[in-house]
């Protein structure tokens, strides 16, 4: 993220002193990334305020500027927060290492057990034991079954009617008899935290003395994540998190709120169904994840600087409005020329990161010959109103400026998304955007 921002902002004219006004524009940029984020209320209330304290504090630096200084104080404070570095998986000093997976129902727990199984076996040739200790689903111990089967691991089960206090205590006895180095204990959820499970898991803990208590979050639950957090903490002194379904549609803002409120270390991120599909947690990726709402910063400080102040305010004013059409569009493509054929102010814009191959987008002097062919083939009609641009239409305008019709429907289809999104914005509401993008 640093590294990007500062490439961008490196053309930024320089500024002596972070003032009083960059830094509430900023701080209100930061904060509404991180809610937008599902980083908990209470989290992005102290992470600004720690931001803000260390902004204001700051001694200028030569080669950056303002904005610049107050990212890089964010960036540095969001990796900090979660955590700095990847932390391994803890191992007993004798075998076998016991792993025991917590979380509520659906949380992930079970798939996760397989891909630490599975990635334990190649990476360490390991030869781990399940224990099924779910017994309040029946579908629960299937489920491990063929999980298990997959990755070729033995599972100890005694059905659905042994307490799983026992369960764990055979299943344990199991493993030193048949001396394999890992126990992962899948354990039941419930869809809300309750004494009766907690209990539960208190006795699993004491018999079983694991080395590991993995949490496993989902990170699409959002706020709900840092109250399951918190009580699991409270009650097991967890010792890591997973945070699982990142490959859905989040910006993973509880892996925040979660290392905030714990203190605990994500470990692994899980990232599809699929066994493989688990990785080491890296905090500076994650704060760019959730900060990509961050890159915003640059393109404000670079509007501001480059940007014709009547011109914006009346993009502001159309935005507002909703009547942003193809001639503004121009006047941004100007813009966007005359700061400098600048190519990755696509890459600034929010959510646009985040489009697979939105890296490949050019946006040289060439490409936006290209656009600006074909808004002048649009009649004014439709400029104003692309509403009217029908496949007919368009098939019209792509011969006129000489262009394939995909890249006009493309065009079209970027315009329409911009449109949406400046006005979601306008009205202060981010949260369509992740729809929008489909991050
Ligand atoms: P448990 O109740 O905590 O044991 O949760 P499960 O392991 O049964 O997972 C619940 C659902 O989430 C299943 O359909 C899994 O396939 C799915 N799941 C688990 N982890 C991931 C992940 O990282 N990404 C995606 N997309 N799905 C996941
Ligand atoms: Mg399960």
């Amino acid at each position: 993220l640093t590294e990007r921002l500062q490439n961008a902002m490196g053309k930024l004219r320089r500024k002596g002193k972070i003032t009083e006004k960059d830094l509430r524009e900023a701080m209100r940029e930061i904060r509404l990334a991180l809610l937008e984020a599902d980083v908990n209320f209470g989290v992005v209330k102290d992470f600004v305020k720690t931001v803000r304290e260390r902004a204001l504090g700051a001694e200028v630096l030569d080669s950056l500027t303002p904005a610049q200084q107050i990212v890089k104080i964010v960036d540095e404070e969001l990796t900090k927060v979660m955590g700095k570095e990847a932390v391994p998986l803890n191992k007993a000093p004798h075998i076998p290492t016991i792993i025991m997976m917590v979380g509520l129902q659906g949380a992930g727990k079970t798939t996760t057990a397989g891909k630490l199984a599975y990635r334990l076996k190649k990476q360490a040739k390991a030869r781990p034991l399940f224990i099924a200790a779910d017994v309040y689903r029946p579908a629960a111990i299937e489920q491990l079954q063929t999980v298990a089967q997959q990755v070729d691991a033995p599972v100890f089960q005694l059905g659905t009617d042994v307490d799983p206090r026992e369960i764990v205590k055979q299943g344990l006895a199991q493993a030193a008899e048949k001396k394999n180095d890992y126990v992962i204990i899948d354990t039941a959820g419930r869809l809300q935290i309750d004494e009766k499970l907690m209990q539960e898991l208190a006795d699993l803990k004491a018999i079983a003395q694991p080395n590991e208590i993995l949490l496993t979050v989902d990170a699409m639950t959002g706020q709900n994540a840092v109250n399951v957090a918190e009580s699991f903490n409270q009650q097991l002194d967890i010792t890591g998190v997973v945070l699982t379904k990142l490959d859905g549609d989040t910006r993973g803002g509880a892996a925040l709120s979660i290392r905030a409120v714990t203190g605990k270390p994500i470990k692994f991120t899980g990232q599809g169904e699929k066994l493989s599909e688990l990785d080491v947690f890296h905090p500076d990726r994650m704060a760019d994840r959730i900060l990509g709402m961050g890159d915003m910063l640059t393109l404000i400080e670079k509007a501001q600087t480059d940007y014709d102040e009547k011109k914006a305010a009346d993009l502001a004013e159309k935005v507002q409005e909703n009547t942003f059409d193809f001639n503004d569009f121009i006047d941004q493509l100007d813009q966007v020329q005359k700061m400098g054929g600048v190519k990755d102010i696509m890459k600034m814009m929010p959510g646009m990161n985040k489009i697979p191959g939105a890296d490949q987008i050019q946006m040289g002097p060439e490409q936006i010959g290209h656009m600006k062919a074909v808004v002048y083939s649009m009649t004014p009609a439709e400029r104003v109103k692309p509403g009217l641009l029908n496949p007919s239409r368009r098939r019209r305008i792509a011969a006129g400026a000489g262009r394939p019709i995909q890249e006009v429907n493309r065009m079209i289809k970027q315009f329409n998304q911009s449109r949406k999104m400046m006005n979601k914005m306008s009205k202060g509401n981010f949260s369509g955007m992740d729809q929008l993008f489909g991050q």
